[in-house]
């Protein structure tokens, strides 16, 4: 079991499943929602129990994302598939989870470079985000 939760604690949520490894995004949309590159894992949605209001916005046509309204914390992914992204930062305790691969490489910032060792992929990669958990 896996425990997260925002930064002012207004949203907690279990995880009672398997989680993926952690793939870094490096899209500008995550980019400028988190500040930086995300980091996210992810579970499946019948295994993610949330407590507390989640917040969501609309972020293209096919995914949404998850923050907490009051301390403005990113929790969330959710696109398509039985898998909701959970950013890892939110995640409590030690994790165990590695990050395996990036995506969307070719939108990365210009001020730091991506560590080599794991796949990098130059957009979309769904070997590596699909990547089946239990
Ligand atoms: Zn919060
Ligand atoms: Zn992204």
């Amino acid at each position: 079991m896996t425990t997260g939760s925002c930064l002012c604690g207004a949203v907690h949520f279990i995880v009672t499943g398997p989680l993926r490894p952690v793939i870094a995004c490096h899209c500008s949309q995550c980019r400028k929602t988190s500040g930086h590159h995300v980091a996210a894992t992810s579970a499946r949605r019948d295994r993610i129990a949330v407590t507390g209001e989640v917040t969501w916005f609309q972020s293209s046509a096919t995914a949404r994302r998850g923050f907490c309204a009051t301390c403005g914390s990113n929790l969330f992914w959710d696109g398509a598939g039985e898998n909701l992204s959970i950013f890892a930062g939110s995640l409590d305790g030690a994790t165990g989870l590695k990050i395996a691969g990036h995506i969307f490489c070719a939108d990365k910032g210009d001020y730091y470079e991506i560590p080599k060792g794991v796949p990098q992929a130059e957009g979309y990669d769904p070997a590596l985000t699909t990547m089946v958990v239990d």
